[in-house]
């Protein structure tokens, strides 16, 4: 606190105290000294008075007549001596100390110390003013001093001047000085000073006390209210510029932060890199395990964050599970991309939320100022954009910015804003991808892929659009309009004459929590007339994490309604096997990852032969997507694998596409796989 209240009461009362005192006992000794002075003179003038009566007519003509005579000349004469005597026997036992006499011409005529006698004293005030028929007294302080019969040391001695005069009209004669000793008076007047300055010092002293106790109590109160407003203002700018979930600095104080580190003045060149690193596929796990989960991991992300980075980086969480960090201090570009690695490298162990044993990884786009930017918005954008890139480039990776990733920036913005009208707009279509049967060699189905036929951009591949869908929650009509599509077009297909097929279709997770969805299949099917044994719907590992019993129970409900059920990509995502043997799934799908490489790497070659020996044990048959070469195919076949799909037998196609393969079947009477064997 600036004022302290205790101490400035305390000074200006001891001020205050010491002012009052001095006041106080500078006024009393003035006055006692005056009315001492007052007595003492009156006392004199009495004794003046007698002494005049009495021997004064004796010595009258003596102390007149010599006019200014010499010293020697008065001492010589026989009136000073019996004049000291008359002195002396009048006033023997009064505090009389001296007794001076002189004439109107100012001579000393007499005094009672015969050194003085003869002095000259016309122009003495003390004198000037009994002569004109007053009387004045003075106190003065003597270290020595002649009375009548010895010298006496430190005394306060009163001289009082008296005119002398026959009656109280008559005229001034001679001028009396009389000298008083009033030392003990004065002493007196000096003791009862110092008692008042003792107990009005001591009296105000108590006051003082007293009220400071007091005042150091309502300090003590202000201190400590002021100490709980710093507190609480404290804690308000943490809340304001913190984030509550993981207690890092939040957004707002990201924005600061960086306008600060624009400013700040370094030598040399100011650089400093940004970073923004976005967890993957976070919404999936949030949207499955529930958001107690979902923050939990977000915790967890964050403070491996903060261990990742350097003490001199700065981690901010900029909102959802997005982090953004600021590095400064750094030298080369390599620094960066060497902290950006340790950051992917850090953040992909497992970690536990609950039961679950998650794997998160995370993307990460980078912008360097002052080269990619100077300005903080364009920065951010920056890194914003190349965040996106690395997402695209399949996610787990980083990637510096470059300006023409600002053009993909907008680009992807732009479809986000065009996917709201795309639905009405009729610009969704969807491709078909067949299935083919491994032993019969026959079509065993198509799998119905979403496009969006882009006024702008041409043809866009669902990855690029699904999880905006999914984030504005249009997934559930466009998942519809997919479900009534295909399904009509396979009952088109059937009605056409063909040998029929399954259509399947992608149920995305937000679909598969919907309440409608039961219903939406058993309308569609009516609606469309397809036979619901001619239906698949493909679901994903992700949907049974959380809530496993209520995905259970919607997966028999399926069943009710005649459909077959698959798990899409199967391997890729966070399969409990003891749930698997409870499922009512008819297929997995292994995941086209493990495809890939299957002929050149032994562990993908041995996860996709444990995954072919469970599919067995539990009685589910085993699709193969993405097969693209002959080897794929011949290990796929030796593993039991029922139906394979792949570029080797066809990409997805339109609808008119799969109507030409099957004419040139039905025609042919040979399939595509037997003519690939
Ligand atoms: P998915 O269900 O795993 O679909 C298979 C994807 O693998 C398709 O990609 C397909 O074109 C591709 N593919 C098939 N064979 C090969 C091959 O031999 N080599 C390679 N490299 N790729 C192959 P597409 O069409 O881009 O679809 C991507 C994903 O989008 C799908 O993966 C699915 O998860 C999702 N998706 C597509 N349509 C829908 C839909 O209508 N609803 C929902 N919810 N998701 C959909
Ligand atoms: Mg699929
Ligand atoms: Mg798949």
């Amino acid at each position: 606190m600036a004022f302290n209240l205790s101490r400035y009461f305390s000074i200006s009362s001891l001020i205050g105290i010491v002012i009052v005192v001095a006041v106080l006992s500078f006024f009393y000794r003035h006055i006692a000294i005056n009315t001492l002075i007052k007595h003492e003179t009156r006392a004199s003038v009495a004794l003046t008075t007698s002494f005049a009566n009495s021997i004064w007519p004796i010595y009258r003509d003596f102390v007149r007549s010599p006019g200014v005579a010499a010293r020697e000349t008065l001492l010589s004469k026989s009136e000073v001596k019996a004049l000291r005597a008359d002195v002396l026997s009048q006033m023997r036992n009064l505090n009389v100390v001296n007794v001076k006499i002189y004439n109107l011409d100012g001579l000393t005529v007499f005094s009672m110390n015969p050194a003085q006698i003869g002095e000259e004293k016309k122009d003495n005030p003390g004198f000037l003013t009994a002569k004109a028929g007053g009387v004045v007294s003075q106190i003065t302080f003597r270290n020595e001093f002649y009375a009548f019969e010895n010298v006496i040391v430190d005394r306060n001695l009163l001289a009082t001047y008296i005119p002398i005069r026959k009656s109280k009209d008559a005229p001034v004669e001679a001028v009396f000085e009389l000298y008083s000793d009033v030392t003990d008076l004065v002493n007196k007047i000096e003791i009862t000073q110092y008692q008042i300055v003792g107990g009005v010092f001591g009296a105000l002293s108590l006051l003082y006390l007293f009220l400071y106790l007091i005042v150091r109590r309502a300090d003590n109160i202000l201190r400590q209210q002021e100490a709980e407003r710093l507190l609480h203002e404290g804690k308000i700018r943490h809340q304001a510029y913190h984030d509550s979930l993981t207690g890092l600095p939040n957004k707002s104080r990201f924005g600061e932060y960086l306008q600060e580190a624009i400013n700040r003045p370094v030598r040399g060149a100011n650089k400093f890199a940004l970073m923004f690193v976005d967890l993957d596929r976070f919404k999936i796990i949030n949207d499955s395990m529930g958001h107690d989960a979902g923050d939990r991991l977000i915790q967890i992300a964050g403070d491996r964050l903060a261990a990742l980075t350097r003490e001199s980086d700065v981690l901010f969480r900029w909102g959802g599970d997005e982090f953004t960090i600021i590095l400064e201090n750094i030298g080369e570009v390599d620094d960066v991309s060497a902290i950006a690695q340790r950051i992917i490298k850090g953040m992909c162990a497992p970690i536990s939320v609950g039961k679950h044993e998650l794997v998160v990884t995370a993307s990460i786009g980078i912008a360097i100022y002052p080269t990619d930017s100077e300005s903080s918005e364009a920065l951010i954008k920056n890194a914003d954009a190349a965040m996106y890139h690395a997402k695209a480039a399949g996610r787990n990776r980083y990637e510096f910015y470059a300006p023409e990733m600002n053009a993909k920036a907008k680009e992807r913005l732009e479809l986000e804003s065009g996917l709201q009208k795309a639905l009405q707009n009729e610009e969704f279509i969807l491709h078909y991808q067949p299935k083919y049967g491994v032993n019969s060699g026959n079509l065993a189905g198509v799998e119905a892929l979403l496009r969006w036929q882009h006024p702008g951009y041409g043809l866009v591949m669902p990855d690029q659009f699904i999880p905006a869908l999914e984030e504005n929650g249009l997934i559930n009509a466009v998942g519809e309009w997919v479900l009534r599509t295909a399904c009509a077009q396979n009952k088109m297909w059937q009605d056409e004459g063909y040998a029929p097929f399954t259509v399947s279709i992608n149920i995305s997770a937000m679909q598969f929590r919907s309440r409608q969805l039961i219903e939406t299949v058993a309308r569609v099917l009516d609606e469309t007339g397809l036979d619901p044994g001619y239906l698949e719907l493909e679901l994903t590992e992700s949907m049974f994490i959380s809530n496993t019993e209520g995905a259970i129970n919607t997966m028999y409900r399926l069943k009710d309604l005649g459909v077959a059920l698959s798990i899409d990509d199967f391997g890729s995502g966070y399969s409990s096997l003891s749930y698997l043997k409870r499922f009512p799934v008819d297929y997995l799908k292994i995941d086209r990852s493990f495809i890939k490489d299957i002929e050149i790497s032994n562990k993908d070659a041995a996860i996709t032969n444990a995954i072919a020996v469970l599919a067995h044990s539990l009685n589910m048959k085993l699709v193969a997507e993405g097969v693209e070469s002959q080897g794929q195919l011949e290990y796929l076949k030796s593993r039991g694998c029922q139906e394979l799909q792949g570029f080797l037998f066809s990409r997805p196609v339109s609808a008119r596409e799969i109507s030409t393969l099957l004419e040139n079947e039905k025609s042919s009477n040979t399939t595509h796989l037997t003519s690939v064997k």
